[in-house]
């Protein structure tokens, strides 16, 4: 088992992927392709579910994308629900952006879920930066985590929106399954954006070893 309900309470937030300015003007698509385990894919996740749920209005494109690409990278069986509709208890403070946080409470269950919103979320990183924009926030370990598509679609391609949204999933995802941030590898899609969409754009769909060890 890669967590009981007892570790799930212990779980903590991770703050993820961190960013205020996500505007760069870069059209570089990754051409690599992941690099499987398939024992860990048959030994642990084939036979089980992870749900995507748009939160809000969201393009049903990147839905499907989502779907497919958690399918193909982790192996899980990937379901679509229906949305769930955004709502006033979710807001930060100031009432213009969405709580990672309290999105993750309130939505948090023994099912495996990844909900998508196209509204900004945000987490409380200092007194000084209390609504800070993120792209992802999951539990470590955990069943739940919530991407946004606000901070990753400025000023660039399509195809290289659509490769930053497949990254923070797999990540956010990741951390869902007990890893932490990796040190290891710069091209390991568990690095911390540290507030930079650079860091998520110069990563692979890859996992380094010392992260799949950690998993298995
Ligand atoms: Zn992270
Ligand atoms: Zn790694």
């Amino acid at each position: 088992m890669l967590y009981t309900n007892k570790i799930i309470k212990q779980s903590y937030l991770i703050l993820c992927c961190v960013c205020f300015f996500s505007c760069q003007n870069n059209q570089q698509v990754s051409n690599n392709e992941p690099e499987k385990d398939k024992t860990f894919f048959e030994n642990n996740l084939k036979q089980k579910t992870i749900y995507i749920q748009a939160l809000g209005n969201v393009n049903q494109e990147y839905v499907n994308y989502i779907k497919k690409s958690v399918e193909n990278f982790y192996g899980y069986n990937c379901v679509v629900k229906s949305k769930l509709n955004l709502t006033n208890d979710i807001l930060t403070g100031s009432k213009r952006r969405y709580e990672a946080g309290k999105i993750l409470k309130k939505y948090n269950s023994k099912e495996n879920i990844l909900l998508l919103t196209e509204k900004d979320i945000a987490h409380r990183k200092s007194n000084e930066f209390p609504e800070w924009g993120i792209f992802g926030l999951g539990y470590r370990p955990g069943t739940t985590c919530v991407i946004s598509t606000f901070r990753l679609k400025k000023n660039i391609s399509k195809a290289t929106f659509l490769e930053r949204l497949k990254k923070v999933a797999l990540h956010e995802i990741g951390h869902n399954l007990g890893l932490e941030h990796c040190t290891n590898d710069k091209n390991c899609m568990m690095t911390s954006a540290s507030g930079t969409i650079k860091q998520v754009d110069s990563e692979k769909i890859w996992f380094c070893k010392k992260c799949w060890n950690a998993l298995k």
